[in-house]
């Protein structure tokens, strides 16, 4: 039995045994010889997902390995990287990914297998920048899958299901500069007037609450500056000084209530890389405050105004288990298990206190009440939906079961987790 935790520190991995492979024929041996394994990424998700009742795999030993192709605008790099570390290697190269989340500690692998994104109406979740993966099987085999292949679009957010995942080709562009400003006390009236512009006032915008104050706390704007001046900011680089009644912050803010802004990325309109602006934490620091656990659903995007109503109804019975709320969207895309599966949506982001049993039982409420919105749940944090419940909101789930009982007829990449909401369906 491994005493490895999960980043929270909410879940203790019952895995016998880990390695820590520093070679891919290292992983296809460890994998050839297996009847279950499973890798782990940078141990960020919030539940069992990446636990085996066998063989635990930690892939951040494998060397970084990257490779850009300018021709093609891809970098081919070993999957186990996180994205803080790929970012930079990017920027050295001037080259850029389109989108980051909102901390970039976590690995390539876990993040797309999970569904991870950021922010912003036309940038879609991280998956979709990946044209390629190079995975073990459960033989041991290394298979590659390429953008265009029938099983490619269910192989990227897979949960783990089909492979390991060894390295990935993602499509990079050339380097661009993100300018970050952070408004306050949005006024609820506001919002709803105008939802659609507040949410694409900005390349990527973020909005925080606890549905219980009377105004919104904070609107995270990051604009890239090749797109010009916006309702955020004018053409001589002046931030607006009000965005629908919010006002700019004057010190950096973070969005916990009471945390410093210093651990944050750049605000107050100064001008940096993409990479040190798009997620919401820098990589020097240790992100968020750890003690948390996580929950997110994402809906069709014109449902928005309905789910935010509901939660604004709820919110007496939300806050005292809330830290906070952060809004979001993400565009469509065509990764089967993707939450933005085909539908431009918005992601509504909880992040708890660390109380299981009270927010186990407030999930459930919660889902009840936004049940006809379809809300998909994202993989790697915590939600009440069953099987039959994921049936219903993703899709292409029974699609999936078939694609992971054909690459994987052993079951070697089954865990409780995939028993519990991907085959008991
Ligand atoms: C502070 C914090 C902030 C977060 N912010 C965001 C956010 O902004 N947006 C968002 O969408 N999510 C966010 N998340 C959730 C996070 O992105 C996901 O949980 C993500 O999966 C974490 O990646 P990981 O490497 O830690 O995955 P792990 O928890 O290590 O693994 C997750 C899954 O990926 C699989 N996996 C890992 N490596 C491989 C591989 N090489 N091949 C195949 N499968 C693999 C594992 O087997 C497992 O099934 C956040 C989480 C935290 C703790």
């Amino acid at each position: 039995m491994t005493t490895l935790t999960n980043w929270s520190g909410n879940y203790a991995y019952r895995a016998p045994r880990i390695h820590r492979p520093d070679s891919v024929e290292q992983l296809q041996e460890i994998v050839a010889g297996a009847r279950r394994a499973k890798a782990l990424g940078s141990r960020h998700c919030f539940n069992d997902i990446a636990d085996t009742p066998g063989e635990l795999i930690d892939m951040t030993a494998i060397p970084d390995d990257l490779q850009v192709d300018d021709a093609a605008g891809t970098v081919a790099v070993n999957a186990g990287i996180n994205y803080g570390r790929l970012a930079v290697a990017l920027q050295e190269r001037a080259r850029a990914l389109p989108n980051l989340a909102s901390l970039p500690h976590i690995s390539v692998a876990g993040a797309v297998a999970t569904g991870t994104h950021g922010s912003g109406v036309r940038n879609q979740g991280l998956g979709a920048a990946i044209s390629a993966i190079e995975l073990v099987r459960g033989d041991g085999e290394l298979v590659r899958l390429s953008r265009g292949d029938e099983a490619f679009a269910g192989a990227v957010v897979s949960l783990g299901a089909l492979g390991i995942f060894t390295k990935v080709t993602l499509n990079v562009e050339p380097t661009f500069d993100v300018r970050q400003d952070v408004f306050e006390d949005l006024p609820w009236a506001e919002l709803e007037a105008n939802v659609e512009a507040i949410l694409s006032s900005a390349y990527s915008v973020s909005l925080f609450t606890n549905y219980l104050a009377s105004t919104v706390a904070q609107v995270w704007c990051k604009s890239r500056t090749d797109a010009g001046a916006s309702i955020v900011f004018d053409g001589a680089g002046r931030v607006n000084p009000s965005l629908f009644g919010a006002t700019p912050a004057t010190i950096p803010r973070h969005p916990l209530p009471g945390l410093t802004g210093d651990v944050c990325t750049g605000q107050l309109g100064v001008t940096g890389p993409w990479y040190d602006r798009l997620p919401h934490f820098q990589l020097v620091f240790t992100p968020s405050n750890g003690e948390e656990l996580q929950t997110e659903y994402l809906v069709p995007r014109e449902r928005a105004l309905e789910v935010i109503g509901i939660l604004r109804g709820m919110a007496p019975r939300i806050a005292p288990l809330l830290q906070v709320s952060e809004i979001r969207t993400i565009a469509a895309d065509d990764l089967w298990l993707s939450p933005a599966y085909h539908r431009d949506s918005v992601a509504f982001h909880f992040t708890w206190v660390r109380d299981q049993p009270a927010v186990t039982e407030l999930l459930h409420e919660l889902e009840t009440a936004i049940a006809d919105c379809g809300p998909r749940p994202h993989w790697g944090k915590l939600f009440a939906a069953d099987a039959s419940g994921l049936e219903t909101v993703y899709d292409r789930l029974r699609d999936f079961r078939r694609l992971a009982e054909t690459l994987d007829p052993q079951g070697v990449f089954r865990n409780d987790y995939l028993d519990r909401y991907v085959f008991a369906g």
